[in-house]
């Protein structure tokens, strides 16, 4: 049973807004076009993932993917969990392609694409992490966790995986994607012994669901190129942007496309790139509107609270605003 689905990722959100909104500097565009590929790719190989999870018999298991859990002043983070009554097993998703050497001694990864090298994480000590934190949380909790497995999946199918050292933990704990059911069946052969109650592993469920934080990114830190967006209203029809507000409608320079609400998506960019706050200056800049009270009339329009007074009056998304969807 699948008791939690995996949240589409808002880092591929707002690299998707920034990019429709790019102007000029193509070299950047296409740093940020290259980032956006490589989320892309890491959610499809969650998303395969899924689909192999639902498409095994998993009446015995409870499945919550995409989890990020506080603990120690940090989080740790499991692509998807599988809960049964005698064990649980913590599944990391790859999505790297080519030749994939992995060193369980020295504790890395090479991939070998296109005659390049690069050096990446061992991802087996990486689940291993991510599974130890898992035991700790539960035991702070109050809870005696059963065995808690783990196991690295790799769904590009341009990747080989290679065990140089013949390590048995690279072959116990890698595999391709569509292998994962038949290595979740061999821990199910394993474990026998009934370490939780339905009742247990039902309030595990309750705990990880309420103590999960969804990742929201830190704008900040994501060095976007503030400096390259391009403000005003974008058409709904032909993806222009810079539509005028003529007699209460937008209307489009390039196609003639007329719309009475092109702002709501606009603002909503808005917050995507700069955060969930603005001003009535901030809006009438951003979307190129030339009376301040033309733009207050239209902020108190929307689904959105205003805080503070006059010049410091700052409106943000209200409880029922779907900015993320
Ligand atoms: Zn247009």
């Amino acid at each position: 049973m699948i008791e939690k689905y995996r949240e589409f990722p808002k880092e591929i959100t707002i690299l998707k807004t920034i990019l429709r909104r790019f102007s000029l500097d193509l070299q950047r565009k296409t740093e940020f076009e290259n980032r956006l590929s490589r989320k892309l790719a890491g959610y499809k190989g969650e998303k395969e993932l899924d689909y192999h999870l639902s498409q095994f018999d998993h009446s015995k298991f409870k499945i919550l993917h995409d989890l990020r859990i506080p603990h120690n002043n940090t989080h740790f983070q499991i692509d998807s969990l599988l809960i049964s009554n005698t064990f649980m097993l913590s599944i990391d998703s790859k999505n790297y392609a080519g030749i994939l050497d992995i060193n369980t001694e020295f504790n890395y990864l090479i991939q070998t694409l296109n005659g390049n090298e690069k050096v990446y994480q061992d991802p087996i000590l990486q689940t291993r992490i991510q599974a130890s934190q898992l035991k700790s949380f539960l035991i702070k909790n109050q809870f005696s966790p059963p065995p808690i497995e783990f196991l690295v999946s790799v769904s590009n199918s341009q990747a080989m995986i290679r065990n140089p050292d013949n390590n048995m933990e690279v072959s116990r704990r890698v595999c391709k994607t569509p292998a994962v059911s038949f290595k979740i069946q061999s821990f199910n052969d394993k474990y026998q012994k009934e370490f939780l109650s339905t009742k247990e592993s039902k309030k595990i469920v309750k705990l990880l669901l309420k103590s999960h934080e969804p990742y929201v990114p830190d704008i900040s830190t994501m060095n976007l190129p503030m400096e390259h967006i391009k403000k005003g209203v974008q058409c709904p029809e032909c993806a222009h942007i810079g539509m005028r507000r003529i007699h209460g409608s937008w209307v489009c320079n390039q196609c003639g496309y007329l719309s009475k609400n092109a702002h709501i998506a606009t603002l909503k960019d808005y917050f995507i790139i700069f955060g969930p706050a603005i001003t009535s200056r901030q809006f009438c800049d951003f979307l190129n509107i030339s009376s301040i009270h033309q733009a207050k009339r239209m902020l108190s329009t929307m689904d959105l609270e205003s805080h503070g007074s006059k010049k410091g009056k700052v409106y943000i998304p209200s409880k029922d605003y779907e900015l993320w969807n």
